[in-house]
């Protein structure tokens, strides 16, 4: 493949080093029979393991070039589908009908976020994912009540993943090197919880909207009785959202919708 300049804006760090790019794959198992969507192949370090497996492969890539590089690439292949696509604007319900696929993703930081949410509300249609993020970003999502990193983004993912850290990829694996160390997780679909995803949604939005002030004084202006429903889950309404626990969120929103 030629290989275009890496372009900073999306987070171009090409993972070079064979022993983690083994790693990420054995993590994956892929199989024949498998579908697998990859997100961001760009060079196709990943790519050509997975199609190797002789699984089912789409590929979404934002950048024009390697999309199209790897759309001649695996021209002949008719188990590879490539799509020049921005992944955090893609309705995976449409992409997969009903289909179910596993995930594989070297994420740029800038977007990580947006896919992780998108990734929460369209669990269903994936059996498990191998994702790699920067280091700081499993941290985040993995963040215990009480930890100043816990946030919205934390909650979220709790409810809906489970994410497993596997191993670290430090920068040295990388061209060009990043600044910093990455991390790989595998990551789960969990039960479907009760309550809807809107407003379970909502109310941790709310809740964590300025991180400093108390839960109940996020949330006193949406909801009226926030006091009362604090107080009726045991919650102390002067603390902040980064101390509640996932059963405590459920019991605010279960007290919320009753009355
Ligand atoms: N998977 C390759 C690897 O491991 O070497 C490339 C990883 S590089 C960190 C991130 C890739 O994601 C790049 O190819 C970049 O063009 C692509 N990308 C960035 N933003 C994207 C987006 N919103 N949707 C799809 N691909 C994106």
């Amino acid at each position: 493949m030629k290989r275009p300049h890496a372009k900073r804006s999306l987070g171009q760090n090409f993972l070079v080093d064979p022993t983690y790019i083994q790693r990420i794959i054995s993590a994956v198992n892929p199989h024949d029979g498998d579908t697998i969507v990859e997100i961001g192949p760009g060079q196709g370090a990943l790519t050509r393991p997975l199609v190797e497996s002789g699984a089912k492969v789409i590929l979404l890539e934002l950048d024009r070039e390697f999309a199209a590089e790897l759309g001649s690439e695996f021209q002949e292949n008719s188990k590879v589908t490539v799509i020049e696509t921005d992944a955090s604007k893609v309705d995976f319900g449409e992409l997969l009908g009903d289909q179910q696929a596993k995930l594989v993703a070297n994420l740029p930081y800038n977007v990580s976020t947006a896919i992780l949410q998108q990734l929460c509300l369209r669990r269903s249609y994936f059996t498990e994912m191998v994702l790699m993020f920067q280091r700081e970003v499993v941290e985040r999502i993995a963040a215990v009540p009480g930890s100043s990193e816990r946030g919205f983004l934390t909650v979220l993912v709790e409810r809906y993943l489970d994410v497993q850290h596997l191993f670290d990829v430090p920068p040295a694996a990388f061209r060009p090197r990043p600044k910093v160390t990455s991390s790989v997780a595998r990551i789960v679909p969990r039960e479907a919880a009760a309550g809807s995803d809107d407003e379970f949604r909502r109310l941790i939005s709310w809740a964590f909207a300025q991180k400093r002030k108390t839960i109940l004084n996020n949330l006193k202006g949406v909801y009226g009785d926030a006091a009362e429903k604090l107080e009726a889950s045991g919650i102390e309404p002067g603390r902040r959202a980064e101390t509640l626990s996932l059963d405590d969120w459920e019991l605010l929103l279960k007290s919320l919708k009753t009355g």
